[in-house]
Formats: C-alpha cells, sequence, structure tokens
C-alpha cells in the first residue's frame, strides 16, 4: 500500500496525492505520495503561524527546551530506518543518510540547550535615574525554504533555532525530498508543539514557494538553494521589507601544494569532490594543484577513482550513491560535454552506468588541463565532476582559488605553517579547511560564505541568533 503524506496546516494533516515521491536508485520503487499544497494552503499556514506567535514567542525557554529535546532523543532512536528513508529518497549513501540523521539529532539538542542560554544585557544610561536593557525577541513568522540535497539536515538547522528562538514557523521543503521533511515535521509535532506553531507546505517552488515571497505576513525567510532563486527571495523581501538570509551554491577550491602529504590530499580530493555524488554546496570541484606533485597526485587519484564502489543507495557496500534525479543528470553530462568542448581532458569517468535497477548512475568525472576560465571552473555543476587546474606556486594557487563569483569553503593541503597560515587568513570565503575536506563541518559553528554563496547572518551555532532574533532597546525610569 502507497503511504499518503499530508501537509500540517494549524494542527491539521491535510491535503490529497499530489506527486509522488521516487528512488533515484531504482525508479520502479516509489517511497510514497505527497500532498502538493496550492497558493490558498499557503495562506491559510501563514495565517496558521501568525495567529500562533504572540503565545508561542511568550511560552518561555521551559516549553520550548521540552519539545526541542524529545525531538532531538526521537531522530537519534530511530536514526537508522530515518537515514534508511533519507538514502532511498535522494541517493546519498546509508552511511551518509544515517549520518545526517544524526546531525539532525545533534542540531535539535544543541538549540534546546540555547533555549535555556538566552540572555540580554542591561546597561546605566547617560541620562542620571534611567536604566536600559537590551533584549532578543523572536523575529515573527519564518519562512523557511529548503533544497533537495541534505533533506533533514538542512531543514533542522533552520527549523531548530527558529523555534529556539520563540518564531513560528511556514516550512516549504524541496520537492525531491517530501519524506524527510514530513518524518521530522511529524516528531515535531508528537512531541508537544502548539497547533500553528509549525506548518508544512510541500509542494512547487514556483507556486508555493512563491506564495510565500508574496505574502506581507512573513517576516523573515530563510533560504537554502541555487542562485537563481536566491535572487528572487532577496527581491521579494526587500519588496516586503523584511529580513532574509540565503545560502547559494559554491565551486570550492582544494588547493595541494608540492609539500602536501600526498595520501593526506587524495583522500580530501576524493571525499570533497564525490562523497554525497558531489551534490553538496561544500564540494570541491576544482582541484588547483602546484607542478611539483601534479602527475603523482593525478596518478593516485585516477587509482583512487577506479576503486570507488557505484551503486544503489542502500547497498552497505555502495560509496557513491546515484545522481538525485533525471535532471540533475542531465546538468552533469551537459557540463562533462561542455568541458571536453572548451578543451579541457577527460581523464576518467564521465560515462552513465548501469546497475540491477534503473537508475539515476554516473561514473565520477575528473578533468585535467583545464583553466579557471574554462565553465567548468566558473560555474556549480552540482555533481561528481571536478577538474585540475595546474599552477606553478602557492601565490598563484591562492589567486586562482579566490578569483570565482562563490565563496562558500576553501581547502588547503600543506605541510607548511607557513602557507596554511597565509591562506587561512588570505582565502575568501566563509569557511577554510587545512588538511581537511572542504565539505564536512561541524553543528554548534557558524555556517556560511561570501561573494555569491551567501547573504545576511550565518546558520548554525549560536551566530543562528543574529537571523532568529530581533533586538529590542528598553529604558526604564524609575523615578
Ligand atoms: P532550488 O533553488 O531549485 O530550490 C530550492 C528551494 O527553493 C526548493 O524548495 C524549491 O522548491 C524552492 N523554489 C523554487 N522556485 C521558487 C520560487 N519561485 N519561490 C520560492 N521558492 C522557490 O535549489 P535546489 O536545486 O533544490 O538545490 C540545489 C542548490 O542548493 C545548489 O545550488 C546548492 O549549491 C545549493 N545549496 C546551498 C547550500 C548552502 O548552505 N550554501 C546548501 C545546500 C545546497
Amino acid at each position: 500500500m502507497t503511504v499518503l503524506r499530508k501537509n500540517l496546516i494549524d494542527g491539521e494533516w491535510l491535503g490529497e496525492a499530489g506527486s509522488r515521491n521516487v528512488n533515484p536508485s531504482n525508479t520502479n520503487d516509489v517511497l510514497g505520495e505527497y500532498a502538493s499544497a496550492g497558493p490558498e494552503e499557503a495562506k491559510q499556514a501563514i495565517a496558521a503561524a501568525k495567529a500562533a506567535f504572540p503565545a508561542w514567542s511568550r511560552s518561555g525557554p521551559l516549553a520550548r527546551h521540552a519539545v526541542l529535546k524529545k525531538t532531538s532523543d526521537e531522530i537519534m532512536a530511530r536514526k537508522d530506518e530515518i537515514g534508511r528513508s533519507l538514502a532511498r529518497e535522494e541517493g546519498k549513501t546509508l552511511a551518509e543518510g544515517v549520518g545526517e540523521t544524526i546531525r539532525a539529532a545533534q542540531l535539535f539538542d544543541f538549540f534546546a540547550g540555547e533555549t535555556l542560554r538566552l540572555s540580554g544585557e542591561m546597561v546605566p544610561s547617560v541620562r542620571p535615574g534611567v536604566g536600559v536593557e537590551m533584549t532578543r525577541e523572536g523575529v515573527g513568522v519564518v519562512g523557511l525554504i529548503t533544497p533537495w540535497n541534505f533533506p533533514i539536515a538542512i531543514p533542522a538547522w533552520k527549523i531548530a533555532p527558529a523555534l529556539a528562538y520563540g518564531n513560528t514557523i511556514v516550512f516549504k521543503p524541496a520537492e525531491l525530498v517530501p519524506e524527510s521533511a514530513w518524518t521530522i515535521v511529524d516528531i515535531l509535532h508528537r512531541a508537544g508543539l502548539p497547533k500553528g506553531v509549525l506548518n508544512l507546505v510541500m509542494g512547487k517552488g514556483s507556486v508555493v514557494g512563491q506564495a510565500m515571497l508574496d505574502s506581507p505576513d512573513i517576516n523573515a525567510i530563510s533560504f537554502t538553494g541555487s542562485v537563481g532563486t536566491g535572487k528572487r527571495v532577496a527581491a521579494a523581501s526587500v519588496e516586503h521589507m523584511r529580513k532574509f538570509q540565503l545560502e547559494m551554491g559554491g565551486k570550492n577550491p582544494l588547493v595541494v601544494l608540492d609539500d602536501a602529504d600526498l595520501g593526506t590530499a587524495v583522500d580530501c580530493a576524493i571525499n570533497g569532490a564525490y562523497f554525497s555524488t558531489g551534490q553538496r554546496c561544500t564540494a570541491s570541484s576544482r582541484l588547483i594543484v602546484t607542478d611539483g606533485i601534479h602527475d603523482r597526485f593525478v596518478d593516485a587519484m585516477k587509482e583512487r577513482l577506479d576503486k570507488l564502489v557505484i551503486g544503489d543507495a542502500l547497498d552497505a557496500k555502495t560509496q557513491i550513491g546515484p545522481v538525485v534525479d533525471q535532471s540533475q543528470l542531465k546538468q552533469d553530462e551537459d557540463y562533462i560535454a561542455i568541458g571536453r568542448q572548451e578543451g579541457a581532458e577527460l581523464a576518467f569517468g564521465g560515462e552513465r552506468l548501469e546497475r540491477e535497477t534503473p537508475g539515476f548512475y554516473l561514473r565520477p568525472a575528473l578533468f585535467l588541463g583545464s583553466t579557471n576560465a574554462m565553465r567548468i571552473s566558473r560555474e556549480e555543476i552540482f555533481g561528481p565532476v571536478a577538474n585540475v587546474i595546474r599552477v606553478k606556486d602557492y601565490d598563484e594557487a591562492l589567486a586562482v582559488a579566490n578569483d570565482t563569483p562563490f565563496g562558500l569553503t576553501s581547502g588547503i593541503c600543506t605541510t607548511s605553517l607557513k602557507h596554511a597560515t597565509h591562506f587561512k587568513r588570505n582565502s575568501e570565503a566563509g569557511m577554510v579547511m587545512v588538511n581537511l575536506p572542504t565539505a564536512g563541518v561541524d553543528f554548534h559553528v557558524p555556517f556560511g560564505g561570501r561573494k555569491g554563496s551567501s547573504y545576511g547572518p550565518r546558520e548554525q551555532g549560536r551566530y543562528a541568533m543574529e537571523f532568529y532574533t530581533t533586538v529590542k532597546t528598553a529604558y526604564t525610569f524609575a523615578g
């Protein structure tokens, strides 16, 4: 029997089957049917969140702590089941699916703790007898719009701080991954959230997402997704004078210097470029390698690429799952063709693979002989495709690394303290890694980038407070 997942609006599960959720490892496998909200349902969800805000914003830390902690505990207890379902709908491996689910539990746990640590400041006024207090309050109704590539972690790192700081929510997940979104909302609902505090509106971006952008009753929008949609969010938010936060694409460089440990460099490049099928905003898609290590690095990369197991996400042996869907697969293949036309040498992979079940399998691709001016170096591909850019020394490597419209993460593999220190200071990215993959971050520290990758305050850690609260300055004359 096919499951039917409905939207949660004002505490009620509503809606009819509108879309199907297909497993990218086996397109004959359908996870279930999902409601698809229209503009009317979006309006109802926004109205419910607006009505729920006054009480929730004054509910105090204990009520919020209880819901967030209970949610964390249930996610952790069900990590294998939820992680498996995530791998089934998105195509990342079982280990990655479970790892992401554990991350979601950790995020709820972290923000459960933060509810009890909210503080303000009290200072003397410059006027005699007057006291000044600075406090933080929830912003109001927040719209959360999320992409498909981290189906549970990204919703968790938005929903948890939004609730912790007293906001109410209209949550619109990506169409491709509704099961993880539904699961997290179901857990929060059963954990005891009052009606209207969290509303789920699954559906099309152009319909339900657009209705959220157009609403004067959404006070802030946190968006993660592509640059194109991010610009729409920005324009609509300025129109409504609302707060907004954008996390978008990346074209992240991994620099490998002559003095790098070769094993570490190859581990970082294979993980950063190809794990999660390269579908991470933090993926290292540009491998910038100095002359002295270039040939050894390339040989070792080809050897490792040849051993990677590409297959069904649910098979425990699989290291690289399928691409998420047909249209992303086409985008990857189009960029592989563009790279060849531009004169880069396709040194490994790039072809479709057949497996026992019909799915979107692509052999990870490595280009050599590319320049930083090529489109494959400048545009986000968002698949298992990376290109090596050969440079003469550290100075050229840094210049190439920074020559990009994006600025999310960057990495360097080196045993030189001098170069590592210089790179950390001079890399134009929001997150910098030394002898670590460009992807893979902690949950208790800020996440975000610069330039075309991000806009607005950072997400995660205590920095999340910047976006999800607004400051009030109150003056009191005691007489
Ligand atoms: P997308 O922009 O197509 O969609 C993101 C979300 O926006 C989806 O929920 C979609 O339905 C919604 N949307 C689409 N049109 C809309 C509209 N007109 N109004 C409102 N909402 C609308 O992105 P995607 O393909 O789901 O995700 C991939 C992108 O996300 C990549 O560019 C990737 O780099 C980026 N990403 C960034 C980060 C980060 O933190 N920087 C993290 C993960 C993914």
